[in-house]
């Protein structure tokens, strides 16, 4: 029973530890290179994309998660976890890199001031039992989509969560409301890539 890791440089790591739990899956945090070859797939929180970029240079961990993410490796990305694993950002912060694999363009806090942070309940193509309460925080949303992207949710037309292959990502935080229900998606990509 491989663990599943959550990236634990920055940002709301015990919550999606807890969801991950709480899916029923086996879960630790990453930080180290040896940490993150131990696990079976791997959750990149919500925090500040720019931060947990930075970090991943200076801990080493930038060219080993690409290696992983390219070999197959099931991940899933919140919010600022979303724009690590986009292939491009539209604004990126000087220097700002990510990880990919996602080939979509990804907008940085797009949904402007007076909406910064809103909550919208979303139909979630895959998940079953009614929509899920998105919590959006300064979200990025995505910009474009490469043919492999399948869009599993939008907001007036902008994908809020999106699938390609073994990577998912959502720009809301499903670990702060208690549905363990996109984890347990995730739990389920990671079960049948074992
Ligand atoms: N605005 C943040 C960023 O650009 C993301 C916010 C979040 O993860 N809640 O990284």
């Amino acid at each position: 029973n491989t663990p599943i890791g959550v990236l634990a440089l920055q940002g709301d790591v015990r919550e999606h530890l807890a969801a991950l739990e709480g899916a029923g899956a086996t879960a630790c945090a990453v930080r180290r290179p040896e940490e993150l070859a131990a696990v079976a797939g791997l959750v990149i929180p919500g925090g500040e994309s720019t931060t947990i970029s930075k970090l991943a240079g200076i801990f080493g961990l930038l060219e080993p998660l690409r290696e992983r993410v390219r070999a197959g490796m099931p991940a899933y990305g919140s919010c600022a976890g979303m724009i690590m694993l986009a292939d491009k950002i539209l604004d990126p912060r000087s220097g700002q890199e990510t990880v990919g694999g996602i080939d979509m363009i990804v907008r940085r806090n797009a949904f402007g001031r007076q909406n910064e942070s809103f909550e919208a309940a979303l139909e979630v193509r895959g998940i079953e039992g009614g929509p899920v309460q998105g919590v959006f925080i300064r979200a990025p949303w995505v910009e474009s989509t490469g043919a492999r992207v399948e869009t599993l949710a939008a907001i007036d037309g902008h994908p809020v969560a999106v699938r390609q292959g073994n990577l998912l990502a959502t720009s809301f935080h499903p670990e702060l409301t208690g549905d363990h229900r996109v984890h347990e998606l995730f739990t389920a990509m990671v079960r049948a890539e074992r």
